[in-house]
């Protein structure tokens, strides 16, 4: 989507801005820093299919943004405003994304103009089985050149019938599996994908509390507990880290915008509850608990410590930015902050912590499905119990030394092997905590220059993509 303001650039021009900004503090070799920021390529597929008695046409992309490294991930989004700089804006985000948390794909988007809620489920299932055909016949679906994940609109249910048109056709792929992630767990999904991206923003705000001087940067003292939070948007991404941030930090959630207005509180609003009342009425109008405000987007101007945009880019523009009273703002969605937008609230004060980092957790999680899909078993499968039977005799042992017992509790926990869930976690807090330390050691180093969070991932990315590049000799 174009942004609201008429001095607001498009979407992909925004993110070349905040890249050209990068960029401009790096010594690149000449041309390095062009081949990097252009899409490679951006196809373009228009096909019928025939439903309610009419050949319906629908227009679909799926753009690579970089193939420094194979296969490029991204994934696939419905909705009626996409369009081509939309699909490369995201697509370059991936590259971004994925170099900086150090998951070895290149970056692509794809996309579909369509309004999935206009359709029933076999007219959706009928036409994302076209556009997978159309995308799998040019490679715009493999397991080692594009992977495809779920986006806006779609979901699990999507990428199990891409993962079986594929399938259809290249039937003797052994790997067919891998040519998509965020598939159904009893067809080659992984335990922790569907809560991955929500997972991840909330592991990437207990890592930034870890930095006390950086918590001090957005004026702000002590952890999450307590904090208030104004999360945008309640789907899979704003669901998932609202909920975990409420249920598991302490976090206090005032404000929650959706599409039919806003709910505050500042007393505090279950979340969970919010997500059944929606799932009932179809919005948040009516919600017993909260003050309904029809105008929803003037509650990301509300009063509070951290604000999530887990809905569309651009919600965060030169129309509002100078409104904007969150300290600290973590950005779910990708590109909620338009570059305009970004150096107002820079200018202010405001911490960003970027989407390219914030929201990365959704493809790490899908790095590991794609890794638990080629090597054909489940992660822990094969460790689990021996490790259990390891804890035991450790316990036991220490128990006979000592001549005391653990507490049942204690006990347990300790003997526990680790199985797939616990894992893809260990995996992403992991991959989360150390991306956000290599950011602020750029931030905190180079802070004079101007460089922020945005612009030290930028750094951080862009220089690991430059560096793949020259070792390929380009
Ligand atoms: N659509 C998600 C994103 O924007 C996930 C991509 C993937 O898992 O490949 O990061």
């Amino acid at each position: 989507m174009s942004a609201v303001h008429p001095n607001e650039p498009s979407f992909r021009d925004s993110v070349d801005i905040m890249f050209n900004r990068a960029a401009g503090l790096m010594d690149l070799p000449p041309g390095m820093q062009e081949k990097i920021r252009v899409a490679n390529s951006t196809y373009t597929v228009r096909f019928g299919v025939k439903l309610r008695g009419q050949i319906m046409t629908f227009t679909g992309y799926r753009s690579v943004h970089s193939e420094h490294a194979e296969p490029v991930k991204g994934g696939i989004r419905y909705a009626m405003n996409v369009n081509q700089n939309e699909v490369e804006a995201l697509a370059a985000l991936m590259t971004y994304k994925c170099a900086l948390v150090e998951v070895p794909f290149g970056g692509s988007k794809g996309g579909l103009c369509i309004d999935p809620t206009e359709w029933e489920e076999d007219e959706l299932e009928r036409i994302t089985r076209r556009f997978a055909y159309e995308l799998i016949k040019r490679d715009l679906i493999n397991p080692a050149q594009n992977v495809p994940a779920p986006d806006m609109g779609t979901g699990a249910r999507e990428m199990a019938w891409i993962a079986d048109a594929y399938k259809r056709i290249k039937s003797d792929d052994i790997n067919a599996r891998a040519c998509v992630t965020g598939k159904p767990r009893n067809l080659g999904g992984i335990a922790g994908r569907v809560e991955a991206t929500g997972r991840g923003v909330q592991y990437a705000l207990q890592e930034f509390f870890r930095h006390k001087q950086d918590v001090e940067k957005a004026g702000m003292t002590g952890t999450l507990d307590g904090k208030r939070v104004v999360v945008q948007g309640l789907g899979n991404v704003g669901y998932h880290a609202a909920k975990f941030l409420e249920e598991e930090d302490g976090c206090k959630v005032v404000g929650i915008i959706e599409r039919d207005g806003a709910l505050v509180n500042d007393g505090g609003i279950n979340v969970e509850s919010v997500k059944a009342y929606i799932a009932e009425t179809g919005g948040v109008t009516g919600y017993p608990d909260a003050e309904h405000v029809r105008n929803g987007s003037t509650i990301l101007e509300h009063d509070c410590d951290i604000l999530i945009p887990a809905a569309l880019e651009s919600t965060i523009n030169l129309d509002n930015a100078n409104r904007i009273k969150a300290p600290l703002i973590i950005e779910a969605a990708n590109g909620p902050v338009t570059a305009g937008a970004d150096d107002i609230l820079r200018k202010k004060g405001c911490v960003i912590i970027p989407d390219m980092y914030a929201n990365a957790g959704g493809v790490t999680v899908s790095y590991f499905e794609w890794v638990k899909n080629l090597s054909h078993i489940r992660f822990g499968r094969m460790q689990r119990r021996q490790q259990e039977s390891a804890n035991n005799l450790l316990v036991d042992e220490i128990e006979a030394m000592t001549g005391k017992s653990f507490a049942a509790g204690k006990r347990e926990k300790m003997l526990q092997g680790a199985d797939e869930l616990s894992l893809v976690r260990s995996g992403l807090d992991d991959t989360m905590r150390i991306a956000y330390q290599n950011m602020a050691e750029v931030w905190h180093e180079r802070e004079h220059e101007g460089v922020d969070l945005r612009t030290a991932a930028f750094l951080i990315s862009i220089d690991r993509v430059a560096e793949t590049y020259k070792s390929l000799g380009l």
